[in-house]
């Protein structure tokens, strides 16, 4: 009882400092996230006219700016100057469609000559076998991003004096000593971090005991993460703390990842789209509708060549000025989605295709293969915890499972029968090889891929 009644005192005297107290001590130790959060918070409930008219702007102003200061866009200064009454959308196209490639051989060209390396931070992010897009950002970069984060999460119900559980991959940020400081830091920011890299029953029950002790609300991370402690509940009937909201984020969120999550904690899951270097792309209502934040970002939708309505996804990012990211060919495909959703919001739509490109499978005549069919296939085949499938070259395919020991005779059935329903389905002269192990290693990110093609196609 008088454990309780601590806990409660704390949680609440927590609450009111980060209520009233670190917006204050943001400012004046320089963090500006609560004055971004504050500028656009508001961005939403605009009418979607005066939004595009905002977007149109920001990008007129970023276009110029990346021609006059970006190495890498220089020529396009006189195109800029020769164009000036051109309206921008046509300015645009000068610009070259980048990738990651791109951005690795023009490293140094692409830094804006109005700041020098020491005054930019490096960052990294993820691919599908571990290889990293190494780019600089902005110091700013950093708070913006935490108030676009601020901004998704209060579409979920989120204030922000409320904690918030943040299961994260990488070690670089998770490996903090629970000192003094770091509790103390935890309390003011309301950001609860748990490490996600490894995680067995044992942290799982230590992390809902956080959770429940802290009496947060609001759980951020990786779709698998909650998955599994959804799958973990299911298997040892654990009661799970009250969560309001799950923002899903960085991996796919499969359908049934979706599901099974909403049943396990009786709440909605929000998906959230970006990456690690375009932050805040989109992200769901509750209406659950992919709303795109086009106050940060402009997107455009290039027709693939499968015939099928899937475009490539290209993003120009408003936020970071030490390194521009302009028309990058994010790597993942989505399509626009017509009219305005009823939560009143004026931001655009758009739909989200499953998986990345470089999940995306390959046949020798070029045909792709959507992963989400793997996710199809395996629909069904109960006693499977965890699979990945792998190209190895154009004719043979690895699949790795991870299976419960209580596996029916029905579903190694079904599994030994995978090769010929793909040949049969997909029309395809490929091999599959099926291992069963006992884990799967996660690559450097922490996400983990259940497609990856090793071709190289790039
Ligand atoms: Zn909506």
């Amino acid at each position: 009882m008088k454990n309780s009644m601590m806990k409660s005192f704390t949680n609440s005297t927590c609450y009111i400092l980060r209520k009233y107290v670190a917006p204050g001590l943001a400012v004046l130790t320089g963090r500006k996230r609560y004055t971004y959060y504050s500028e656009m918070k508001s961005v939403p409930a605009l009418p979607h006219n005066q939004i595009e008219k905002m977007q149109q702007d920001k990008l007129q102003y970023f276009l110029s700016y990346a021609a006059e200061h970006v190495p890498f866009y220089n020529n396009l200064s006189d195109v800029l100057k020769v164009t000036e009454n051109v309206d921008v959308l046509s300015f645009l196209k000068y610009f070259p469609i980048i990738t990651k490639k791109t951005i690795h051989e023009n490293m140094d060209q692409m830094v804006s000559r109005k700041y020098t390396i020491e005054e930019l931070s490096l960052g990294y992010s993820g691919g599908s076998t571990g290889s990293l897009l190494k780019y600089y950002f902005d110091k700013a970069l950093h708070e913006k991003s935490e108030a676009v984060l601020m901004r998704m999460f209060s579409w979920g119900g989120w204030s922000p004096a409320d904690p918030v559980a943040m299961f994260w991959g990488g070690f670089h940020e998770l490996r903090g000593r629970d000192q003094l400081s770091t509790r103390l830091k935890r309390f003011i920011s309301g950001r609860f971090l748990m490490p996600a890299y490894t995680y067995n029953d044992e942290i799982i029950r230590q992390w809902l005991k956080i959770i429940e002790k802290y009496e947060i609300r609001y759980l951020y991370g990786y779709a698998s993460v909650f998955y599994n402690i959804s799958l973990f509940q299911k298997r040892t009937g654990v009661r799970l703390p009250k969560i309001n909201a799950i923002f899903s984020t960085a991996e796919t969120l499969l359908p049934h990842y979706r599901s099974t999550i909403e049943n396990a904690f009786q709440c909605k899951v929000y998906n959230q789209y970006g990456s690690r270097e375009v932050q805040g792309i989109a992200c769901e209502c509750e209406k659950g509708n992919m709303h795109i934040n086009s106050d940060l970002v402009y997107p455009e939708f290039i027709p693939d060549n499968s015939g099928d309505n899937i475009h490539r996804l290209v993003v120009t990012s408003f936020l970071n000025f030490g390194m521009p990211f302009i028309r990058y060919d994010i790597g993942d495909y989505a399509s626009p989605k017509e009219g305005l959703c009823g939560c009143g919001r004026g931001f655009p739509l758009m739909s989200m295709h499953i998986g990345r490109t470089n999940d995306h499978l390959r046949k020798p005549d070029g045909e792709i293969i959507y992963p989400s069919y793997f996710n199809k296939v395996m629909f069904g085949i109960d006693g499977v915890s965890l699979f990945q499938f792998r190209q190895k070259d154009f004719h043979n395919l690895q699949l790795r499972l991870v299976l419960h020991t209580d596996i029916s005779v029905e579903s190694r059935k079904l599994i030994s029968n995978l090769e010929t329903r793909i040949r049969r389905e997909l029309d395809w002269d490929v091999a599959l090889e099926v291992h069963e192990v006992d884990k799967i290693e996660l690559p450097p990110s922490g996400k983990h891929r259940y497609v990856i093609c090793e071709l190289d196609y790039a």
